[in-house]
Formats: C-alpha cells, sequence, structure tokens
C-alpha cells in the first residue's frame, strides 16, 4: 500500500449506467476515477435489457468487492419525485414497451445499491461541468439535438431537479415565417420546438437526413431561428452563463455562427447585462467527448457516496479512451 495511502481512502466501487434508445452503456469503474470494465446493450425489451445491465454489475464485481454506489443515466419522460407511487420509472414514452419500466425498482432488486436517477441531458451536464465546455461555471444548459430535443440545466454547480425534470425540448416558439406549412412531429404537440427542429423533424420537413442537406440549404437558417429561440427563452428563464448546444444536427459546425446571429437579433438588445454577453463564448459546443454522459453518471455515483464532485479524475477517465475489457461477455 503506498505511504500516502490510508485503509480509508482505498477505493470503492461505482457503477453508471447510459439508458438510451438504441443502447445500454454500462461502466465500472473505482472512486478513483480508474474504469474497470464497460459493456454495451443492444436496447431491445426491457427485461433482458435491465437483465443484462444488472448481470454485467454482478459479474464484473464478482471478484472486486460490492458496488458501493450506482447513477443511472437514462432517456425519458422519468419519474424523478421521490414521493410518486411511479417514482424511478420511464413514463408514457413513445419507445414501444419502456413506458412504466421502473429502473430504480430493477436495480433495487438486483443490486441492492445506492442510486441515483437523473435524465440523459441531466448527467451529460454534468461530463460537462467536470470535463467540458462547463468547466468554472455555475450555471448553465446543456443541449443536444439530435433524435429529440432535451435540455439539462446546471444551477448552482449541480444538475437541477423540481417537481419533475423540466422538459424544454417541448417549448412553443413562433413560427419562423419561411416554415408555415410544416406540421411538426411531436406526437403530443405536432410543432413544439422538438416538432419542428429535431434529427426527424428535419427529415420529414425536407426528405433527407439533417446530415445530406448542403449548407446552404434554407433549412439551417430555419432550423438555427428554432434554436436561437430557444437559447433567447433558456437565457431569459435561467439566466445561464453558457449555452452548450449539442447533437447530431450541431455536427453541422456553421450552426453555431447561425444561432448566435439569430440569438442576437432575438434577445434585441433588451436588459443590459444580457446585452454584454459576448455569444462567441455563450453559445459553444459540447467538448467532453461522446461518452460526457456516462461519465458524469459516473460522477454523480462518487457525489452519492462523498458529497462532492470528484476533483482528481481525468478527462482520460471517459470510457471510449479506456482499455478496460468487457470480462463478462467475451
Ligand atoms: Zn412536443
Amino acid at each position: 500500500m503506498p505511504a500516502d495511502r490510508v485503509p480509508n481512502s482505498t477505493p470503492q466501487l461505482i457503477g453508471g449506467i447510459e439508458a438510451g434508445g438504441t443502447k445500454f452503456l454500462c461502466v465500472l469503474a473505482d472512486t478513483d476515477g480508474t474504469i474497470l470494465a464497460e459493456t454495451r446493450i443492444a436496447t431491445s425489451d426491457p427485461t433482458s435489457t435491465l437483465e443484462a445491465a444488472s448481470d454485467f454489475f454482478l459479474c464484473a464485481t464478482a471478484n472486486r468487492g460490492r458496488l458501493a454506489a450506482l447513477s443511472i443515466a437514462s432517456f425519458g419522460p422519468l419519474s424523478l419525485n421521490p414521493t410518486a407511487s411511479d417514482h424511478g420509472a420511464i413514463v408514457s414514452t413513445p419507445k414501444p414497451g419502456w413506458s412504466g419500466t421502473n429502473l430504480l425498482e430493477h436495480f433495487g432488486r438486483t443490486l441492492a445499491v445506492p442510486m441515483v436517477l437523473d435524465t440523459d441531458v441531466n448527467c451529460a451536464g454534468v461530463g460537462e461541468l467536470l470535463f467540458g465546455s462547463g468547466r468554472g461555471l455555475d450555471t448553465f444548459c446543456y443541449v443536444t439535438v439530435g433524435t429529440g430535443i432535451g435540455v439539462g440545466h446546471i444551477i448552482g454547480g449541480v444538475p437541477h431537479g423540481g417537481a419533475n425534470h423540466p422538459e424544454a425540448g417541448h417549448i412553443r416558439l413562433p413560427r419562423a415565417s419561411d416554415d408555415q406549412q410544416f406540421a411538426g412531429i411531436c406526437p403530443y404537440h405536432g410543432d413544439c420546438l422538438e416538432g419542428l427542429a429535431c434529427g426527424p423533424a428535419m427529415h420529414a420537413r425536407w426528405g433527407m437526413a439533417a446530415e445530406q442537406l448542403p449548407p446552404d440549404h434554407p433549412a439551417w437558417e430555419i432550423e438555427a431561428d428554432y434554436l436561437a429561440g430557444l437559447c433567447a427563452n433558456l437565457t431569459y428563464i435561467v439566466r445561464p452563463d453558457r449555452i452548450i448546444l449539442g447533437g447530431g444536427v450541431m455536427e453541422n459546425r456553421a450552426m453555431y455562427d447561425r444561432v448566435r446571429r439569430a440569438l442576437g437579433t432575438k434577445l434585441a438588445g433588451y436588459d443590459a447585462t444580457i446585452n454584454a454577453i459576448e455569444l462567441d463564448g455563450y453559445v459553444v459546443a459540447p467538448s467532453a467527448g461522446a461518452s460526457a454522459g456516462v461519465t458524469g453518471a459516473l460522477a454523480i455515483a462518487f457525489r452519492l457516496l462523498k458529497r462532492r464532485w470528484p476533483t482528481h479524475w481525468s478527462v482520460g477517465t471517459a470510457p471510449a479512451a479506456s482499455a478496460a475489457k468487457d470480462l463478462c461477455h467475451g
């Protein structure tokens, strides 16, 4: 044992799960931030997917000791209010078979471990807070524009949840002047923000995927108008230090300048402190990497144990950069 390590500082085992619509990424780490094992499970029906995830943790911890904390970053909507009868469940998702699936109940029963469940976007926000574009900030929003539109909120240095998690992807915005006909694709609202501006909405409106649209296609100016509308509302409601815009649609890097320009127009000089915002540093890309969500989940598990964020993990902790082998599934 190194001289500077006393017995009560022995690393404990923590788990992170990024529960997505196409895959579950499961990672076992220790509280020093070392990735010990990881696996990817294709998302199928809830029972076999969740059993495969808990089997991974049972196998990966078998010769290492007990899992001390688990954090789950999940697609939603989720029931996060501890007093709700369905606390821990995925509620009313269009994903077939998954509505009512209770994640906390399943992992509580199979792993009997202290747990935190939060949205995928809040966990990715924590990844950005510790390792990416949110470093050093007190309050910011993390937006992903892909198969849906999700917004995570870091407020006062911690992920925000109220009576339940916010759903800023479904806000209503004025229609762009040259986008009056498209009905929108949200199954609940039609032309809410997500219904107008997520990746599948662009595909439905223009007949091709966002990544196939040429850079000068009118689609991008309309898209920038809606995302700038979101950023203006987030600015007025949350007053964040920064807005991080990510997701597949933002792979078109020219979008950042378009959104900043449209945002400046929408803010229209109102409020001297807002008018002073330097938009180049205000609307930015994420930089914590593709595994920000599961890295954020691991950090939340760490915080459950230690009551603080990890300060000694390196960016290399990110599972995608890890050489850890999946010892349980060959
Ligand atoms: Zn909607």
